[in-house]
Parts: structure tokens; sequence; C-alpha cells
């Protein structure tokens, strides 16, 4: 599965920049206001699929917040044990998981906040943190060794 793997969802959701030319950004919403979720009548929206909802402009899943990024998250599929600590802990549900396997990260909603990175137990760790601009074939050639115990 490649580490830039985007969800199918997410492809056909026509996902957009919140503060482009045709959108409020969040920075300009009125403080107070009330922000919709979905257009319209949304009482049975629990059970609607996520492809049959009327998502609204200001929901988070149909626009990115990639551009708040500074630093990202990079996953090696090589040394996860798939204990699902990151899918757990990312407060913006941006860790990819099917069936228990950690599969890698939503970029169009992952903040760059480094929970992830943090809570990974491996050594070492199989997300780190790189700047937003290093391609991930470069991130992962720079990948640590495990460390040793130091000898009491
Ligand atoms: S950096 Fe933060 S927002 Fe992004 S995947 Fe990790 S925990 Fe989630
Ligand atoms: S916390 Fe680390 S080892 Fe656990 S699933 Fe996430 S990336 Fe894999």
């Amino acid at each position: 599965m490649p580490q830039d793997l985007k969800l199918k969802a997410a492809q056909k959701r026509g996902i957009h920049q919140l503060g482009g030319d045709e959108l409020v950004g969040w920075d300009e919403v009125t403080q107070g206001v009330i922000l919709t979720s979905f257009e319209g009548d949304a009482s049975d929206i629990a059970h609607k699929k996520a492809e049959e909802r009327n998502y609204s402009d200001f929901n988070s899943y149909t626009a990115t917040v990639a551009p708040w990024r500074v630093i990202k998250p990079v996953f090696n599929r090589d040394i996860c044990i798939d204990c699902q600590n990151c899918w757990v802990w990312c407060p913006d549900s941006s860790i990819i998981s099917r069936d228990k396997q950690m599969l890698g990260i939503d970029y169009d909603h992952c903040k760059g906040c480094e929970v992830c990175s943090q809570v990974c137990p491996t050594n070492p760790k199989s997300l780190l943190m790189f700047s937003e601009y290093e391609e991930l074939d470069v991130a992962l050639s720079q990948w640590p060794e495990k460390k040793k115990k130091e000898k009491k």
C-alpha cells in the first residue's frame, strides 16, 4: 500500500482548500456563528453513507487543512507493529487503519501535531516528523537505526 494513499472517498468528495478564493477561511468566520455540517435536513444523516451525505462547505470532511502543516509525519511500514496507538491518539482522525492494520496518513486532514509520533512505541519509531517539503522516499532513506539499550 503506497504511503501517500488517499482514501477513495477523499477522491470522490471533491476535496477543496479552506481559505481559497471562493471560500471563507476559519479565521474569517464570525465568532459565535453556527456552522452547519450538512446542507438541508440532516435528521437522518446517521443512516446515510458518506457519499450520500450533503456536506456543507464547513464540514471538515470536504475541506483540506494540509496547508496549515509545517511538519508532517512519515510512516515506515517496515517497522510498524500495528499496535494502533497512533490511530487511537490522533486528534484529527488522520491515521488510516483498516482491519487493525496501519496503512498511512490522511494528509488532507493531518495538522502535523506530532502526537502520533510521540505515542509510537517501536524502536526506532515507525512515525517520524519531517519537514512538510521533504519527499517521502528521501525521509525513509534517512530513518535512524535501532537504539541499543545503555548498559548500567
Ligand atoms: S501529526 Fe497529529 S494530526 Fe497528523 S496524523 Fe499525527 S497525530 Fe494525527
Ligand atoms: S503507533 Fe507506531 S507501531 Fe503502532 S500502529 Fe502506529 S505507526 Fe505502527
